[in-house]
């Protein structure tokens, strides 16, 4: 077995225990492998293990990374999971399948306008800051159903959840409590009427936390590719 082939087996484990720990089934919690910083061919090694999802952060890494893997293109789903300028929507719209990290409407707009025709629409979370301080990319929690609200308006989106990032913090309980608050910003625009079935919480080192706060999709890199030779 590779050392990915292995990593993914084991981050499988935890998720599966995760899953059982939280009373639901081993495989209600899709992984998202985040490949930013690792070559195609980690993520040749990855879908040869099974793995068809794929993160990436920075835009223009993330396409040259579809490109030089375009004879598996219909395998794989590639997630676009950093913050995003609008300068770099249009090849975003133009090769990934979903996009985690919509934190205002300008954005949304651009992403419907040049998604195209012949592609499904693109797939969309909004993501929530729902810790203030440090990390201030995402949309604020009181802002959230109004953005909400005009991306399920826009024609060539299709909004399915949240997605949040909050400051690390040691210890279960407390990370858990950072992602309840994703969970309830996600359980209000629900009860508001709009229909979300994803919640992007959780990565290598809390991924339990997110899971047990009701995470849908974890987002994992180093537990599966190894360290990154640079910070991201
Ligand atoms: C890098 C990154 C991840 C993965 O982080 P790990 O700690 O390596 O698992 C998940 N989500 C986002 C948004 C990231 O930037």
């Amino acid at each position: 077995m590779t050392m990915i082939a292995d990593n993914l087996h084991q981050v499988r484990a935890r998720l599966e225990a995760a899953c059982k720990a939280a009373g639901g089934d081993p495989d209600m919690v899709t992984l998202l492998a985040v490949s930013k910083t690792f070559p195609a061919e980690a993520v040749r090694e990855a879908l040869a293990a099974g793995q068809l999802a794929f993160g990436e952060n920075y835009v223009q890494e993330g396409v040259d990374k579809i490109e030089a893997l375009s004879d598996v293109r219909a395998q794989l789903q590639w997630h676009c999971i950093g913050p995003l300028q609008s300068n770099k929507t249009r090849v975003v719209a133009e090769h990934f399948d979903w996009v985690h990290s919509i934190d205002r409407l300008k954005i949304a707009e651009r992403l419907s306008a040049q998604r195209p025709a012949h592609l499904p629409p693109l797939q969309v979370c909004l993501q929530v800051n729902v810790d203030g301080g440090a990390n201030k990319s995402g949309v604020a929690a009181a802002d959230a159903l109004a953005l909400a609200q005009a991306v399920v308006a826009l024609p060539r989106l299709r909004l399915r959840g949240l997605m949040a990032i909050p400051e690390p913090v040691d210890g279960f309980d407390a990370q858990r409590a950072l992602f309840l608050q994703a969970r309830e910003v996600y359980e209000q625009l629900r009860e508001a009427g709009i229909a979300l079935d994803t919640l992007s919480l959780g990565m290598s080192a809390d991924l339990e936390a997110a899971v047990a706060a009701g995470s849908t999709m974890v987002r994992v890199g180093t537990a599966i590719f190894g360290g990154r030779p640079r910070p991201a």
